[in-house]
């Protein structure tokens, strides 16, 4: 028997009940869409879709080739490409009058341009349609090829957004294929490839890592020069998921921000219920105006 620590207080949140987005849910199902704000249950689906207009697509099918130890997302060989899927998305994204797309997908490790074909498709289409929305995309490391990053990077999105997700000492426990250093590698790259476009990067702490080595993260991600940063509790999503080592607190969130933007980091998200995509609409403008 496993021990478990308990859930405190400030992450005892009520979900919104009052389902004014009955209606999106079923439009998903009948265009055959993925949005992380519905397979992770994130809290905040309520305030995403509703009040800021933001919602996160996961595109190229919903089995991984990967299976990182934290992800609740279905492992497996993936079914074959949907080349109508960039449409699909972005009659959503209309549909759902959306300000701010975040656009990521399953790990392809299964195709030779890791989906970066269809992730540039998605976001040309999502601008054809949608000409004043923010479109930011959170890929996998496309199997670290350039060229891949590349072909994305030609679409212009408005945020690069790679998550490191945890420390370097506890990447190969967390994290399945990806390396500390490639994902470095690709914000690195990103950074060079298009200096005007802001990247970001997001991890979730309650791991077991020290806060040294949480400072020693943000250090690596300021030397290839991250403008975001993201930081949010780990929450387990099945019992066979990594467990939950720590509950950091608001408070200790807090100061985690407060040294973030000491670091050079242009905006900050920190707090227990932080996900990547939490109030992106207000990281564009931030990281624009620095
Ligand atoms: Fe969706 Fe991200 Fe908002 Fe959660 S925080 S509802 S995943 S956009
Ligand atoms: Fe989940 Fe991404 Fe890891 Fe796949 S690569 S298991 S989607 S975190």
């Amino acid at each position: 028997q496993e021990e478990y620590i308990r859930k405190p207080e400030w992450l005892k949140i009520k979900l919104n009940t009052n389902e004014s987005y009955t209606d999106l849910k079923k439009m998903m199902r009948e265009k055959q869409l993925h949005t992380v704000c519905e397979e992770a249950r994130c809290p905040n689906i309520h305030e995403c879709w509703a009040v800021r207009k933001t919602a996160t697509f996961m595109i190229l099918g919903d089995i991984c080739t990967r299976a990182c130890r934290f992800c609740a997302v279905k492992t497996g060989l993936p079914t074959e490409l949907d080349l109508q899927e960039p449409e699909r998305v972005a009659d959503s994204v209309a549909q759902m009058g959306l300000k701010h797309v975040v656009i990521t997908a399953v790990a392809r490790d299964d195709l030779k341009d890791g989906g970066a074909g269809i992730f540039a498709e998605t976001v040309r289409a999502i601008r054809r349609k949608n000409p004043f929305t923010n479109v930011e995309v959170l890929p996998s490391d496309m199997g670290g090829k350039k060229e891949n990053l590349q072909l994305l990077m030609a679409a212009r999105p408005d945020i690069l957004n790679h998550n490191i997700e945890t420390v370097r000492r506890l990447t190969p426990r967390v994290r399945a294929r990806a390396t500390y250093e490639r994902s470095l590698e690709l914000l690195k790259r990103a950074k060079e490839m298009q200096p005007d476009i802001p990247t970001k990067s997001s991890l979730m702490i309650g791991l077991g890592e020290t806060k040294e080595e949480i400072l020693e993260t943000m250090d690596d991600l300021r030397a290839v020069d991250v403008d975001i940063l993201t930081i949010g509790q780990y929450l387990q999503p099945t019992k066979s998921h990594l467990k939950i080592e720590k509950y950091w607190t608001p408070e200790e969130f807090l100061e985690l921000k407060e040294i973030a933007l000491h670091k050079g980091f242009k905006h900050c998200e920190s707090g227990p219920l932080v996900r990547s995509s939490y109030h992106a609409d207000e990281q564009v403008s931030a990281a624009a105006q620095a």
